[in-house]
């Protein structure tokens, strides 16, 4: 059985996300979306939260599964016997970044293999963190995101306030 790993901070998740999900799934056997929680990241959303609203975001893909993990990326997809990360790809700026990570988790691991998508065109400029902002000013992102993202994300940051 083919398995890949996607992990991200899916803070909050979006329909970018969704679409590189809604894709591996066509090309994997199994997905699992794997959402990081790294104290060391300053995440808006708790984890629980963030793996929640993914869990409805894909509720209809039968091949995916959605888990949390803490320390190392490697060490999580050799304890889910996965050698496949899936990212995506948007802007030139995400390149360098996902090169940089793929060299040093082939290092840690040798043998397993980052597959990148590209982000449909459509997404090329969405991001978890422009959303936030948008949101924090009172924005409607109600196009990018699923109806209970855009509500978590107005009810936690009125709460921030
Ligand atoms: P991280 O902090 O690990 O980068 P993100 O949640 O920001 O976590 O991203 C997780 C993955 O999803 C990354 O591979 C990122 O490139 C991808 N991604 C982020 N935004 C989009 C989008 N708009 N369309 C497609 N993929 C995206």
């Amino acid at each position: 059985m083919r398995t890949a790993v996607y992990p991200g901070s899916f803070d909050p998740v979006t329909h970018g996300h969704r679409d590189i999900v809604e894709r591996a799934a066509r090309l994997f056997d199994r997905v699992i979306v794997a959402v990081g929680d790294n104290p060391r990241k300053k995440q808006l959303l708790p984890v629980d939260v963030r793996v929640d609203l993914l869990r409805e975001e894909l509720a209809h893909l039968e091949n995916v599964e959605v888990d949390q993990f803490s320390g190392l990326l490697v060490d999580y997809a050799k304890s889910r016997d996965c050698a496949i990360i899936i990212r995506a790809l948007r802007a030139m700026s995400d390149f360098d970044a996902e090169f940089q990570m793929s060299v040093f988790n082939t290092e840690l691991f040798p043998g397993i293999e980052t597959l990148l998508l590209m982000t449909d065109k459509q997404y090329f400029y969405l991001s978890s963190s422009m959303l936030k902002e948008l949101s924090s000013q009172g924005g409607d992102i109600s196009r990018w995101v699923c109806p209970k993202v855009a509500e978590a994300l107005a009810a936690k940051l009125k709460d921030e306030v």
